[in-house]
């Protein structure tokens, strides 16, 4: 699977996209308090099919304004909800929650109904009332987008996107994957994530530093809030500096993301083997705070993944609970007198001098290529 994204254009009908997108929220905030007050009513739970069956009745009676919405998409949000509570009642995950309206940001068309693509033109078959037939009738309504690159495959489904900036964006997804092997090196390396002294820490002894993007932008961050906070909430203006602080953070976000693939395209060019750990994110993120947001390890590994099927790459994450940090790695002896602070260390036993993450990172590679060690 692989998705693209284009950006759509300010146009006269732009408006529109953002309309349906409330109208669709109205439908997931409808069909989420009905299930809701049936629970409490001591109703049984109806499933999508039950949702779909009240659907056609409310449009029938009540809501005969829900006609105007693209119904492949108000199907696909019906399966949403029922996931949700499917979930919910296999207990693999919460109580499910209803979306605010500004938070309520993407519609999908999950098949090739309801929408038609001619170069860098989409147009959508919506719904209008005709006054004079006193019928619905169909309305195409076309958008260009910027198509930076053309996609590769048969589209499986589209979905239409409003970000924080009050930008709209069309992604297509195609069940295309990339495959570009790269000429094997014979290498391989381990890698330790840190905090302190460096992003990532190879087993060779490099150190890779992160280029912090969201403190490098912090005096502006700072200088775009304090110009939200004079604003009146809800005003223009209020709305223009909302804007502009989305539009930054967005910046931000790209910046670290571009960084990660290079990184990642980096690694999978020198070595044919990349051990790490699994990441527990949620412990560091309260050990650490905000620096684990600006680092996002997370969304390294995931690009990492990618990288690593692309080109051929082979990725091994060693068990969280394997010991990387303690252990020496020339005698194997277990510092347990070890702690946080100590960035180095001398070996009681063989007596070698350590720097931790460099340690850190050899144990890694020698665990990942041990196969009685647990693997991920
Ligand atoms: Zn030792």
């Amino acid at each position: 699977m692989k998705t693209y994204k284009y950006k759509i254009g300010n146009q006269s009908n732009t408006i529109r996209i953002g309309n349906l997108l409330d109208d669709m929220w109205q439908v997931h905030e409808y069909f989420h308090k009905w299930q809701r007050q049936r629970y409490k009513d001591g109703l049984p739970y109806a499933d999508y099919h039950a949702m779909s069956a009240h659907l056609t009745d409310l449009k029938k009676t009540t809501h005969p304004h829900w006609r105007a919405l693209p119904s492949q998409a108000i199907q696909e949000e019906l399966k949403r909800i029922h996931l949700a509570y499917d979930r919910f009642f296999k207990r693999l995950g919460g109580r499910p929650h209803i979306k605010k309206r500004h938070k309520f940001k993407s519609i999908t068309y999950p098949g090739p109904a309801g929408w038609s693509l001619k170069n860098n033109r989409i147009t959508l078959t919506l719904r209008k009332w005709n006054p004079k037939t006193r019928k619905w009738q169909y309305d195409k309504v076309p958008y260009t987008f910027h198509k930076h690159r053309q996609w590769h495959g048969t589209i499986s489904r589209i979905t239409l996107k409003r970000d924080a900036c009050g930008n709209y964006w069309l992604c297509i997804t195609t069940p295309y994957t990339d495959f570009k092997p790269l000429p094997t090196t014979g290498e391989s390396v381990g890698a330790d994530f840190g905090m302190k002294d460096a992003y990532l820490t190879l087993n060779t002894g490099e150190k890779i530093q992160s280029p912090q993007f969201l403190k490098q932008s912090l005096t502006e961050l700072r200088k775009l809030n304090k110009a939200l906070s004079r604003k009146v909430k809800g005003s223009n203006n209020w709305w223009r500096a909302l804007h502009q602080l989305a539009r930054l953070y967005r910046h931000i976000a790209n910046q670290r993301k571009d960084w990660h693939y290079k990184l990642a395209t980096d690694l999978c060019r020198r070595f044919d083997l990349i051990a790490t750990e699994t990441l527990n994110l949620a412990g560091m993120k309260r050990l650490w705070g905000r620096k684990v947001s600006d680092l996002s390890f997370g969304q390294f590994v995931e690009i990492l993944k990618y990288k690593c099927q692309k080109h051929k790459r082979e990725l091994r994450q060693v068990g969280q609970w394997t010991a990387t940090t303690k252990p020496c790695s020339d005698c194997g002896f277990h510092n347990e007198n070890l702690t946080l602070s100590d960035r180095r260390w001398t070996c009681p036993e063989c007596g070698s001098h350590h720097d931790r993450d460099i340690n850190a990172a050899i144990n890694i590679l020698r665990a990942a290529c041990d196969p009685s060690v647990e693997q991920q």
